[in-house]
């Protein structure tokens, strides 16, 4: 049962107390909670720490994730690393569960979330398997060259139009093809049916950013109902007639829209 160590709601209550302002230092964070597993992508199924970081430059017309852009405790990285020994995270690390760093868009917050990153890797016994969520707008940074070496697998999850997003927004040639080179990374794509595969077509694979199959196709849908047995038919069919990956949003499945999990 995934259990909070930060909730949204605490970090709401604590972003005046003694919790400093988020920079440098400093991560701004959502929530953070254990025992969970990681509902999407390459590595579905397996037992999960998620840390969500707050503040997003996006506002997707189907986010699930609003609490992001209102819920924010700025978390000194040497307190976060302190509840990652106390609480039992780092044993959990070093046990094989992986860490999902997720959003918003984390790499807003690229300096600190490195800092944190490399000191979390010098108090784990073993290298923690590290999963960073990112919406591909944003490049990283020379100064933190480090990341490529830190993240084991990047979940890319570019935009379409029907985001609802401006494409000058949510379209970044540089960031994409930055990430296509990382060791491990995949290109999620919340897609509603075939009418998106032309616009992933032209965009992404045409214009030489990334291969099919580097690509999933995720059903988009934040309910059970939503994600009716149809449309998961309905865009399976569609990956394999593009020879690219299906993906599932295990979470949702087993617990519906339930936060936390
Ligand atoms: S990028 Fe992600 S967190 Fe940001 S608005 Fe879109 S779905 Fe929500």
């Amino acid at each position: 049962m995934a259990e909070y160590i930060i909730s949204p709601d605490s970090a709401k209550k604590s972003a005046h107390a003694e919790d400093t302002a988020p920079g440098e230092d400093s991560l701004s964070v959502c929530e953070l909670f254990v025992d969970a597993v990681q509902g999407e992508g390459a590595y579905s199924g397996c037992p999960a720490i998620f840390l969500r970081l707050s503040g997003c430059h996006l506002k997707c017309s189907w986010c699930d994730t609003a609490d992001v852009w209102n819920k924010v405790t700025g978390i000194p990285v040497s307190r976060l690393l302190g509840m990652f020994k106390e609480k039992g995270l780092v044993q959990r690390l070093e046990n094989g569960h992986h860490l999902v760093v997720t959003g918003g868009s984390p790499l807003l917050q690229q300096d600190a979330l490195t800092e944190f990153l490399m000191s979390l890797h010098d108090i784990c016994a073993r290298k923690p398997f590290i999963e960073v969520e990112n919406e591909c707008c944003i490049a990283v940074s020379r100064k933190n060259d480090a990341l490529w070496e830190l993240v084991g697998c990047w979940n890319n999850s570019p935009k379409l139009g029907h985001s609802g997003i401006p494409k000058e927004r949510r379209y970044r040639p540089e960031a994409i093809e930055q990430m296509r080179q990382a060791r491990e990374a995949w290109f999620k794509f919340v897609v509603n049916g075939e009418e998106d595969w032309p616009e992933i077509c032209a965009d992404f694979i045409d214009s030489g950013l990334i291969t099919v199959s580097q690509i999933i196709l995720m059903p988009q849908g934040q309910t059970r109902e939503e994600l009716s047995p149809e449309k998961k038919e309905r865009i399976l069919d569609m990956a394999v007639r593009h020879n690219a990956r299906y993906g599932g949003r295990l979470h949702i499945d087993i617990y519906d829209n339930r936060k936390g999990v």
